[in-house]
């Protein structure tokens, strides 16, 4: 089990040009990479908190650089059979769908269409490689943790119960029950079916950020290679987690409280997890909640990598500090 905590400084937007920078990536020495993200005291400007990640990516950091960098040494362990789980963590506005899902263009791609692209790449070469007596065929599954409540993605809204599906335990692993499962041969077919159940999100407006999704959303790559009765399975999860921010300041009413309490929850209880990885314990809670119990959090030997998405500007101090305190491996130094 190894689990990595990076984090990614994203650049002011055009609207924001005229903003105050306040959070720094730094390097522990001369010639050695980026792993320190310093930040001003909020109570006194003259004073440094300086927080340690295994990376940290600055602001001119390209989708591509923050990919190889992060996600393609991995995919091989993938195809060994470990399994990748990757979050994105951090306040709303701060990049988490930008990093994982991008844009339309190629080159604003995010992490999951470039983990589907190098998956389908590898199978491809795999396949070829044995003359096809490997066969490499790939399953997704996509949903949505809201309020404590899983809810398929691949299936329109009016589909749901509105106690979401049921959680169960078979040889110690946790099933989401009656969860459905598409067969995807290439990118485009990815693309069509990821574009179409995103739209089977909730989202709710918050006052920072208008289309901000108060639910995670996990999808799940299964990748299984058959080479006559040998079968060998793993899975890659990408998340995009909730906005941690404190909902104090984002004047919530009485619904976005309660979505609130059970967003910061799981957020805690995912960075329990992360930290009780991190130190090599034996005991994880990760039973604590839906998500981590879902994903089996520290239960297998597979890669767990956490981008803390953090924004620049002084409007964010608050947020930014306490998730920097949050995020594990970010201890203060
Ligand atoms: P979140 O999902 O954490 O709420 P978003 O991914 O929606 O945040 O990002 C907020 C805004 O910042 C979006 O307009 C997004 O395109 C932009 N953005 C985030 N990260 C970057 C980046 N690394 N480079 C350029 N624009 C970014
Ligand atoms: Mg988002």
């Amino acid at each position: 089990m190894s689990v990595r905590v990076v984090a990614r400084i994203r650049p002011l937007l055009e609207k924001e040009q005229d903003r105050d920078i306040i959070v720094r990536a730094d390097r522990a020495e001369e010639g050695k990479p980026l792993t320190i993200v310093k930040i001003p005291s909020p109570k006194n400007g003259a004073e440094e908190f300086s927080f340690a990640f295994n990376g940290v990516y600055d602001q001119p950091t390209s989708q591509e650089e923050l990919f190889s960098a992060e996600v393609a040494p991995h995919i091989k362990a993938l195809f060994q059979g470990l399994d990748l789980t990757i979050f994105a963590y951090g306040v709303t506005g701060t990049g988490k769908t930008h990093t994982m899902r991008g844009g339309l263009k190629l080159a604003e791609r995010g992490v999951i269409p470039r983990l589907l692209s190098n998956v389908f790449r590898r199978g491809k070469k795999i396949a070829k490689d044995t003359n096809g007596e490997t066969t490499v065929t790939v399953a997704l599954s996509y949903y949505e943790i809201y309020n404590d409540k899983v809810f398929d993605l691949l299936e329109p809204p009016e589909n749901r119960t509105p106690s979401g599906l049921p959680l169960r335990e078979k040889d110690g692993k946790t099933f989401v029950v009656g969860l459905s499962e598409r067969s995807c041969e290439d990118l485009k077919d990815f693309e069509r079916i990821y574009i179409e159940s995103n739209t089977n999100r909730i989202t709710a407006a918050t006052k920072l950020n208008a289309h901000s999704s108060r639910s995670h959303a996990i999808l799940r790559v299964k990748v299984t290679q058959t080479t006559g009765d040998t079968v060998r399975e793993s899975t890659a999860s990408a998340i995009d987690l909730a906005g941690s921010e404190d909902n104090r300041r984002t004047d919530n009413g009485k619904e976005r409280l309660v979505e609130s309490a059970a967003i910061n929850k799981s957020l805690f209880v995912l960075s329990q997890c992360i930290d009780a990885i991190s130190r090599g314990d034996k005991r994880i809670p990760y039973r604590e909640s839906k998500m981590t119990r879902i994903l089996s959090l520290g239960q297998n030997n597979g890669i767990t990598i956490m981008i803390l998405n953090l924004a620049p500007m002084r409007s964010y101090h608050l947020d930014t500090l306490s998730s920097l305190n949050v995020s594990s491996r970010a201890k203060r130094i």
